[in-house]
This record gives structure tokens, C-alpha cells and sequence, in this order.
């Protein structure tokens, strides 16, 4: 019996072995496939059928309908992205800005806000067609604000009881977890435990939760701190998103941030971090403006603006926070990015504004200006505010992934921040090649397995028989990003090709609109 057993098997290997040419949609051939794993490349051809990677190894002979000859250069796992703002979706769903990245799969709804009701939202989306692959996060601020609006307190125990229940409805409709923005309205205002209470939820279906630290100026290690606490007491995954060290005073504390995350580890927690490559942040001018000072909203603002004393007090804030926070010192290192009220500011820096108005570029009318540009209706932001030292500490630490915290973009749109075109050819041609910061499979690793890991996406993120045909080739000689501060609207060059669950999105560096991406589902 054994005996025979035996010498099926051996028919059957001989069977597999001298099966014939096979043909396939699409053979990447000669490639130096980088399998996301981390570890080196291997020469090796692809083929795919449909959606699948369905046969990897030496495949002379066989035939397709389409082959790529990818001789010298890279192939790897399309591209995660840890923390994607992906509005306005539904006007540019082809995705083109990331896509062209070779991003293949992002993660939008952080920072505490996200679409809602989640369901309707990604069944329309899919209904529409998405050209990458979306998950989502819940949103903290959005549910807070569906539940109590931008109140400064503590939720009533019915108020809990109300966003614990839409965290669930999330949860069930198919996020992957939950952020937070604690420096955000009306996020700002909720304490640990509200967090950790909206954490569990979370966490009892599999959830992570991502963190933009409730601060990331002098306040960071404290903000740290407690995103570990909530990963302890809601026993839940916790990254520490786009993370970073803002503001003079702080430069070069990323050595104690990584320690606080690499005893938190030793402890079992599970705590991460994603980030983006660049020294400049970019967000809402109301940054730089005490939250206290914001809540309530706009029209609160206003009313507070408009006495005096409690605009003195204000405007002290807001001076203390160019000089120690996001502001970096320097009038100069807040720019202009996108102003509705008078876009010719856009690209400009604070600086220049203030002498446009004919005042002395003193922090204090610096601060008086972020006074009327918020009354104004708000502008967005480039802060110049890190230093290169600590994005490469954090960019090394082996539970860094990358994220790009850009937002979809089309040229002629405002004056956006460069990550918003350029991250991931930016860390593979700056940080790689130019900087030798990361060896290639260790940056990939960190754009797609060690990615695909955490979100639990057990059919992306490595390249293996099997799995989803979600790949990027790149030429790792000369791929790069090419938007900067001063010119943000340019794709960058060297992604050659992009397949997205087996379809072409990038055709020789040209982008084809496909829209073969999916929204993903946790549940
Ligand atoms: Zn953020």
C-alpha cells in the first residue's frame, strides 16, 4: 500500500515536472523579484491568471498575452500605504497620484476622520470604481462629532454608549480599526480612557488603532506614553502614525520615543509606527492655535476673537507655538499650500505675507496674521519644522512602515505638500540609493509585507504563488521622486509598471486608467 502511495506520488511530480508550456494573462519575466519579506532578490519570471499570481520560478517556454521582460529590473509587492487621506475619491477615483507611486492598496480614514456612514460609502465607491485597492479606518473625531459635536468634555455614559456602537457598525461593515486625532477637533478633547473604552470595540474584532499623537512637539513623549497606555489597556495594536519630532526644542528626541516603543515591546504591546519621508509636516493653519481657543468651532472662534482679553490670551498661545512647536522659530518655515481666500498666497510663507501687509516680520504679528487667516475661513499649511536626523532614526527602526499622509491630487490643485506624489519613489531613490538609509528589501519590506501584516491582509503584500497579483517594477537605478516644496505637481519617474489585482494601472510608465482596484473589507 505504502508502496504504491509512493509511486503515485513520484507519477504525479513527474506529471507536474514535464507538464508543458502553460499559458498565462501575464508573464513578468527575468525580473529581480523582491518578495516583501525582506530578504533578497531572487531572479525569477511571474505568471499570472485573472487576479493571481498562479506560478513563480524559471517559466521558459510558456506563453501570454501579455509579457513584460523585467531583465535588471525591480519587482516587488505593489505598495501599502500606512495612512492615505483619500479624498476627494469619489471625483478622482482613477487614484492616479498614488498609483503612480505603485501604490496598489491604501488605508484612508486617519487622523479621526473618515467617510459616514462607512457601508454606503465604500458601496458606492465600489459601485463607481476605485483604481487602487481601499481599506478604511473609523474615524474617532467623526463619530465624536456625530455623538456630541465639537463639545469640550467628557462623553455622558449614553454618549459612550452611542460611538461605541457606531465603532461597532464600522467595525462590522468592514474598517480595519480605528484612528485618532487627538490634536484635532473635537478628538482634542476626549481623555485616555474615552479612547481606550472606543479601543476595545476595536480590538474585539481584530482591529489596530493608529495615533496622531495627541502632541508631536514638547509634548511627544507624553503623547507617546499614553498611545502605549491605550494599546495596554484596550489590548490592541497601536501605530504611532506619520511620526515625527516638531519644533527646536525637541530635535533629536526620536532616540528616546523609539526606546519608549522598544520597552513598551519587550513588555509584549504591539506597538508600531508608519511614516513619511520628508522634514516638513503639513496640516491646518489652526495648528498653531490653542484648541481651547477652537472649540465649538468657527463661530465660537470669532466670538473669542472678538474679546479682547481672551484674544491676548490667544495670540500668547499662538506665539508659543511658533516659537516651540509647529512654527519652528521662523516665520519662514510656514508656507502657504492651499488658501481659498487669496490663492496667490499659496507657495508663500508666513513671512512674506507679513511684509506684503507692510508689518515687521516680528513672531507677534506673524501670530496676528494666523488670527485672520483662520477668521478668514483657515488655510493649509507646509510647516518646515523636523530635521533629517530624526526622519532617518525613525525611518530605520525596524517597526517603522511607510505611509505617505498625502491626499489624492491632480495637477493644478492648490499647492500641496510633495509627499502627496512622491513618497515611496522618494524612499527608494533618496533614502535607498542616494542616502543608503535602507537597503532596498528592507524599504519594500516596510511598503508591503510588514504593512500587509499589521492590516491583517493575508493575500497581499509578498509575491508568492497564490496571492493576489497586486506588483510594481521599478528601475531601482533611476526611480525618484520629483515633486519639491516649490514644484509639488509632478509624478515622479522609474515606476515603469503597476498591476493591481492583475491588471495594468502603469504601462510603461504610463498611467492607464483601469480602476481594477477593490474596496477591501476587514469582515
Ligand atoms: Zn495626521
Amino acid at each position: 500500500m505504502i508502496q504504491r502511495l509512493v509511486f503515485i506520488g513520484l507519477m504525479g511530480m513527474f506529471l507536474l515536472s514535464c507538464e508543458g508550456p502553460k499559458h498565462y494573462d501575464t508573464l513578468i519575466l527575468h525580473g529581480n523579484v523582491y518578495d516583501g519579506t525582506g530578504t533578497e532578490a531572487s531572479v525569477l519570471d511571474i505568471g499570472i491568471i485573472d487576479s493571481m499570481i498562479v506560478a513563480m520560478g524559471d517559466l521558459e517556454g510558456a506563453t501570454a498575452d501579455r509579457i513584460i521582460d523585467a531583465q535588471s529590473l525591480a519587482v516587488a509587492p505593489g505598495f501599502i500605504d500606512m495612512h492615505a487621506h483619500l479624498e476627494p475619491i469619489m471625483e478622482l477615483n482613477d487614484c492616479e497620484s498614488m498609483v503612480r507611486q505603485g501604490v496598489t492598496t491604501a488605508l484612508g480614514g486617519p487622523d479621526g476622520g473618515s467617510p459616514w456612514p462607512l457601508r454606503a460609502f465604500m458601496d458606492s465607491l465600489q459601485v463607481k470604481g476605485v483604481g487602487m485597492n481601499v481599506a478604511y479606518l473609523i474615524g474617532h473625531n467623526t463619530v465624536r462629532r456625530n455623538v456630541m459635536g465639537l463639545d469640550n468634555r467628557a462623553p455622558t455614559r449614553l454618549e459612550l454608549d452611542s460611538m461605541k456602537s457606531e465603532i461597532e457598525q464600522g467595525m462590522l461593515d468592514g474598517a480595519y480599526g480605528i484612528s485618532t486625532g487627538l490634536k484635532y477637533l473635537p478628538g482634542t478633547f476626549s481623555k485616555v480612557d474615552e479612547v481606550i473604552e472606543l479601543s476595545k470595540v476595536a480590538s474585539k474584532y481584530g482591529g489596530i488603532y493608529t495615533s496622531h499623537l495627541r502632541e508631536e512637539g514638547l509634548g511627544l513623549l507624553a503623547a507617546v506614553r499614553e498611545a502605549i497606555q491605550i494599546s495596554a489597556g484596550a489590548d490592541i495594536p497601536v501605530i504611532l502614525t506619520h511620526h515625527k519630532v516638531i519644533g527646536k526644542p525637541m530635535w533629536g528626541k526620536s532616540v528616546e520615543t523609539l526606546a519608549l516603543v522598544d520597552s513598551a515591546r519587550a513588555q509584549g504591546l504591539d506597538i508600531q509606527m508608519d511614516q513619511y519621508p520628508y522634514t516638513a509636516s503639513y496640516t491646518g493653519i489652526s495648528v498653531l492655535i490653542p484648541s481651547w481657543a477652537m472649540a465649538g468651532g468657527q463661530k465660537a472662534f470669532k466670538e473669542r476673537i472678538a474679546d479682547q482679553r481672551l484674544k491676548d490670551s490667544i495670540k500668547q498661545g499662538i506665539i508659543f507655538n511658533i516659537l516651540n512647536d509647529r512654527g519652528g522659530g521662523d516665520l519662514d518655515r510656514i508656507q502657504f499650500a492651499k488658501v481659498d481666500w487669496q490663492p496667490d498666497l499659496e507657495g508663500k510663507t508666513l513671512k512674506y505675507w507679513c511684509i506684503e501687509q507692510g508689518l515687521d516680520t516680528t513672531i507677534a504679528n506673524g501670530a496676528e496674521l494666523v488670527i485672520q487667516a483662520q477668521l478668514n475661513g483657515g488655510a493649509s499649511c507646509v510647516y518646515h519644522v523636523m530635521i533629517e536626523e530624526d526622519v532617518k532614526r525613525i525611518m530605520q527602526h525596524p517597526q517603522t512602515m511607510i505611509g505617505s499622509d498625502g491626499r489624492l491630487v491632480k495637477p493644478g490643485m492648490g499647492h500641496p505638500h510633495p509627499r502627496w506624489y512622491g513618497t515611496f519613489p522618494r524612499v527608494l531613490g533618496h533614502y535607498v540609493r542616494e542616502e543608503k538609509t535602507l537597503t532596498l528589501p528592507q524599504a519594500i519590506h516596510k511598503m508591503t509585507g510588514q504593512s500587509a501584516h499589521t492590516l491583517g491582509l493575508a493575500d497581499r503584500g509578498e509575491l508568492r504563488e497564490g496571492l493576489r497579483a497586486d506588483v510594481v517594477i521599478f528601475d531601482p537605478e533611476t526611480v525618484i521622486d520629483k515633486a519639491t516644496f516649490e514644484e509639488p505637481h509632478q509624478y515622479p519617474v522609474g515606476i515603469l509598471y503597476v498591476l493591481i489585482n492583475g491588471t495594468l494601472a502603469v504601462d510603461e510608465g504610463n498611467y492607464l486608467n483601469t480602476r481594477s482596484g477593490l474596496v477591501l473589507r476587514k469582515h
